[in-house]
């Protein structure tokens, strides 16, 4: 019998629903060649579902959500949405996503494809081969800690206030992905804290310390973040599976995945304790580029490849999907915002096109 999944697909504003219409183009083929059956269910998000339903995550959209085997989204956000009330942001949806979801733990793999080595500002020989998951803890730390916000003093001046707060069950929770992660990797994890002056994470430091004593098979090292920020330009290589705390991921994330060349290119995924999950390009709606057909699908695509890696046990098919989209930058296809010399520009459905032909014969 056929296994069966349910996919929801938020599209979202801007690229979003241009790049998630090549990944959906890809899930189509992957069901076909690989016997399966998925069920995919569109709902709107962000802007889309503000206009819709008048909030950025409707009810509808978040039920279809919560009951999936797996969420692919596009993005949100736009000039449009700039001017209303904050709180109906599209930007909303995804803290709303996350947090009703439970996803703590944000994946983000930030790998070299051969042929974009030239699009990286560091030298060949410093991010040649280069392969470092990111383990971003996502629903805790200073970016929800208690008290938090800006007040006036008596003598009439204000004061502003965040709080990092980590528990020991949110620390033991990451640091098992992280493990976890490394164990289907290279088997190295570098935890990364502020332990010299942050007594929250000492705190961290010793709960992966305890986690790692059933994980004997991974070798672990503590960093400080600053020593990490420097490490990632000097020699990124040393890295295998970074973890860390929700805003020196959200840093350190966006400094690893740039050694890579483009935003276009780099996938996520958003774990939590059960099923639930959700899939998603690093890059925003880009609204300068939207509805002209030259938006880059690759990271979208390989968010689909995550899914399959990570959700559906199925890891075969990440690993022929990187190959394709390997293969077709090799021949040479570049969207714009990889373009280099001698390369083929191609636009977004024609890149979603040349993936879809590669991984008909390769799958
Ligand atoms: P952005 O990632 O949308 O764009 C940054 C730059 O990268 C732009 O020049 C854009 O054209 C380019 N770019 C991004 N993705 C690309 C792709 N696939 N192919 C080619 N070029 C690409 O970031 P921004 O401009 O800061 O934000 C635009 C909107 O997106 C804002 O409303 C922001 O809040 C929202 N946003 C959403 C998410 C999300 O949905 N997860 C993430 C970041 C930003």
């Amino acid at each position: 019998m056929s296994q069966e999944f349910n996919i929801t697909v938020l599209p979202g504003d801007g690229i979003g629903p241009e790049v998630i219409r090549e990944a959906v183009k890809i899930l189509k083929i992957i069901e076909r060649k690989k016997n399966l059956k998925l069920n995919l269910t569109e709902a709107p998000v962000g802007g889309a579902g503000y206009e819709a339903a008048g909030h950025p995550l409707p009810d509808d959209t978040l039920k279809a959500a919560q009951s999936a085997d797996a969420v692919l989204l596009g993005a949100v956000g736009g000039p449009k949405w700039e001017t209303i009330d904050f709180s109906l942001r599209p930007e909303r949806a995804l803290l709303g996503l996350r947090s009703s979801l439970g996803l703590f733990a944000n994946l983000r793999p930030a790998k070299i494809f051969a042929p974009l080595i030239e699009a990286s500002t560091l030298k060949r020989e410093v991010v040649e081969g280069l392969d470092i998951m990111v383990v971003r803890e996502l629903t805790g730390g200073i970016y929800f800690g208690e008290p938090r916000g800006v007040e006036t003093l008596a003598d009439g001046t204000r004061r502003g206030v965040n709080t990092l707060v980590y528990t020991e069950p949110e620390i033991e929770r990451i640091a098992k992905v992280a493990f976890d992660v490394a164990g289907k990797r290279n088997k190295n994890v570098f935890s990364i804290d502020k332990a010299n002056v942050l007594e929250c994470t000492g705190l961290w430091r010793e709960v992966v310390t305890k986690v790692h004593a059933d994980y004997q098979d991974i070798t672990l090292s503590h960093m400080y973040v600053d020593n990490c920020a420097m490490q990632l330009v000097r020699n990124p290589k040393q890295f295998d599976v970074i973890v860390t705390t929700n805003m020196f991921g959200d840093i350190l994330s966006d400094q690893a995945s740039m050694l890579t060349g483009s935003i276009g290119m780099l996938p996520s995924a958003s774990l939590g304790d059960g099923k639930a999950a959700m899939y998603e390009p690093i890059h925003g709606s880009a609204p300068d580029i939207a509805g002209q057909d030259i938006a880059n699908p690759l990271a979208t695509i390989l968010s689909v490849g995550m899914m399959f890696k990570y959700s559906f046990n199925l890891e075969g098919v990440n690993t022929i999907l990187e190959k394709v989209v390997d293969d077709v930058l090799a021949q040479g296809y570049r969207t714009g915002d990889i373009m280099s010399k001698g390369g083929k520009q191609v636009g977004c459905i024609a890149m979603g096109d040349r993936v879809a032909e590669e991984l008909e014969k390769q799958l």
